[in-house]
């Protein structure tokens, strides 16, 4: 298999990005599996075949991690929003005393391609989101999606004023998944959820998911390998995943075209019919009853106490 990466590395094949994504990508999800832990009960040191073209090398990620630390203080506490606690939210987690890695942090684009990942040591801290996104500043990324962009936006503000390397992240747009913001605050909800963002389209940022319940079955084995198995066969399974999405692309695309159109046109008729209901009733022509719509949309916008959000 690593062979066959190296030959395709020759052949400019990319098993780690999506054509349907490049050159530019709309949205990336990212999100934690803590499944993908392993024991520290080997202790055997062998180099691993794939180095970082899916799990970033950690002495990589550690470098970043501590300069980010350096630069900037972290603040304890719980992470909470609503009435939810979210584990990706704790930026001065622990290391767990009987584990060596802990878990992976995992990128996937909007069609469930895997891109990138590294290897948790403490936990889903902020810094390692942070790493990731610094990974797609070159690709032009609209929607950085997060089960915690709430959180995570003002994070990234902060580090951005004492680090001007990363201010080029702020062009990305933050994207709370539409499925977990409503286990957010409902002020949460509104502003940052994906489902209000222009440009989102049927996006729900939850693809990473997806992939978790694959990847999270390769656990029951690989969590007792060692650091350079775990790699590898984690890799190996990833090349595999994007393989047959990839190959499936074509006949997913289509037939998600087909549904959204089919649903715009059912929507449109509904809509259609609605107006010329409210014609009739009201007397006048449609024209008039448009503008009334518009007048009225923008003066309860503007009394709306969030408004300022938009
Ligand atoms: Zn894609
Ligand atoms: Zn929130």
């Amino acid at each position: 298999m690593a062979c066959q990466y190296e030959c395709q590395k020759m052949t400019c094949e990319e098993p780690f990005s999506c054509p349907a994504s490049t050159p530019k990508m709309l949205a990336v999800s990212v999100d934690g599996n803590r499944k993908q832990y392993r024991f520290r009960q080997s202790q055997r040191i062998d180099e691993p075949l794939f180095k970082g073209p899916f799990i970033m090398e950690d002495s990589a990620v550690t470098d970043f991690v501590d300069k980010v630390r350096t630069n900037v203080k972290c603040t304890p506490g719980k992470g909470t929003c609503g009435t939810s606690q979210w584990s990706a939210d704790r930026e001065t987690a622990r290391r767990a005393s009987r584990l060596d890695e802990e878990g992976l942090e995992m990128a996937v684009c909007r069609h469930g391609v895997l891109l990138k990942a590294l290897n948790m040591f403490r936990g889903e801290i902020f810094a390692y989101l942070l790493f990731l996104e610094t990974q797609f500043q070159a690709t032009n990324v609209h929607f950085y999606c997060k089960d915690i962009a709430c959180k995570y936006w003002p994070y990234l503000e902060k580090v951005a004023k004492t680090m001007p390397e990363l201010r080029p992240l702020l062009s990305m747009q933050p994207f709370l998944l539409v499925m977990h913001a409503e286990a957010h605050s409902t002020k949460c909800e509104i502003v940052w959820s994906g489902r209000n963002l222009e440009g989102a389209g049927s996006t729900a940022g939850e693809e990473v998911e997806m992939v978790n319940s694959f990847l999270s079955r390769c656990a029951i084995t690989t969590k007792y390998m060692t650091k350079s198995a775990h790699n590898d066969m984690l890799t190996v399974h990833a090349m595999g995943w994007n393989r047959r999405k990839q190959e499936n692309l074509h006949v997913v695309l289509a037939k998600r075209y087909v549904k959204v159109i089919g649903h715009t046109i059912a929507m449109l008729e509904g809509e259609t019919q609605k107006m010329k209901d409210t014609c009739e009733e009201l007397g006048c022509p449609e024209d008039k009853v448009q503008q009334w719509t518009t007048h009225q949309a923008t003066i309860s916008l503007s009394r709306c106490p969030l408004s300022s959000y938009f």
